[in-house]
Parts: structure tokens; sequence; C-alpha cells
């Protein structure tokens, strides 16, 4: 039986800073990983922060306080990777780091918000490579799934560098698209 945990896509939760992509795991901005009230009301208890947001000033927005009847502070663990897309350098040697952090808030069954600083291209690229580590899509089924919550993706030609590197990776010269495409065929023969 499906478990009450397991959300339709149809009930994962969107608004114009953020946006869920599985049970546990959330895209959103800078805006969205500095509200509080939002972080208590999603049950985010893990921030992996790619913002490199040393120069932003919060705005009133992003400042919400908690409104809950919590009294104390919530702690949320946080990642933060120094990473600037641009730069040339491959964002593939902090994959892993990054899965085992998403990996540990899921397994804590608190949600974990992956941000950067409009979450188009780091962010997205982030999610979109524990899918295919974790859940086994190939390139195009995990941004497809991404694109469809949050059009706003528009991934940095380096960092497409970077998961296609992935892809190969993963999958050798093929990818779990062409392995899936070749097993139905052979289903067939
Ligand atoms: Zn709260």
């Amino acid at each position: 039986m499906r478990s009450k945990l397991l959300l339709k896509s149809a009930e994962f939760y969107k608004d114009d800073c953020c946006v869920q992509i599985t049970d546990y795991i959330y895209l959103g901005n800078i805006r969205s990983a500095s509200n509080e009230h939002l972080l208590c009301k999603l049950k985010i208890g893990s921030i992996l922060d790619l913002s490199n947001a040393d120069t932003w000033a919060p705005d009133a927005h992003s400042l919400r306080a908690c409104s809950c009847t919590l009294q104390t502070a919530h702690p949320r663990c946080r990642l933060n990777i120094g990473f600037t897309d641009g730069d040339g350098g491959s964002m593939t040697q902090f994959f892993v780091k990054m899965s085992k952090f998403i990996d540990a808030a899921c397994e804590r069954k608190y949600g974990v918000i992956v941000c950067s600083h409009d979450a188009v291209s780091r962010a997205p690229c982030a999610v979109i490579q524990y899918l295919m580590s974790r859940q086994r899509m190939s390139l195009s089924q995990a941004y497809d799934r991404v694109m469809r919550r949050w059009p706003a993706v528009r991934i940095h030609d380096s960092l497409w560098r970077s998961l296609e590197d992935w892809e190969k990776k993963l999958y050798g010269g093929e990818t779990a698209t062409t392995t899936f495409r070749r097993s139905i065929a052979d289903d067939w023969a």
C-alpha cells in the first residue's frame, strides 16, 4: 500500500520562490531558504546552500519569522557549497558530498531545501544530479522532472557539461534512457 508520506505530485508544494520536487526535496531561491516561516511550515530540517550569498541582504519577505507555537529556535543542518558557475570548474567534485547530505535529511524524514541565488542553474543542477545518482534517472529524465515543476530552470553551460560527465560516469557510455530502450527492444525480440 502506498505510504501516506508519499505524495502525488499534484499535492506537491509550489510558490514563487520554492517548489517541491520529491517527498522531501525542495528547490528554492535564496529568499525561500531564509524564510523561517516557510521552512518551519514545510518541515525543512536541512539547507543545501549554493548561493555564495555573502553580499545578499535579506528583505522583509525572506526574514519572515516563524510563527509556530514552538518556543525554541529550529536547528537546521546546513551545507554551504562555494561554487561559481561560469568559472570553468566542474561541479562534479561536489556531487557525492551533496547527495550524502540530502540522503541524511531524507533518512530523518525531514525536508531539505536546495537553494541558489535565483534557483535557475546551480540548485537545479544539484537536484538533477541527485535524481540521477539515487533514482537512476538519465540526465534528460531528471531535467524533465525538475523543469516541469520549476520552468525557470536555465542551467549554465559549464554545469551542463558537469551533468553530462556525471551521466557518463554513472551509466558508462550509454545513458539510462538508451539502456531502457534496449531492454524494451529485448523484450520484444
Ligand atoms: Zn516554527
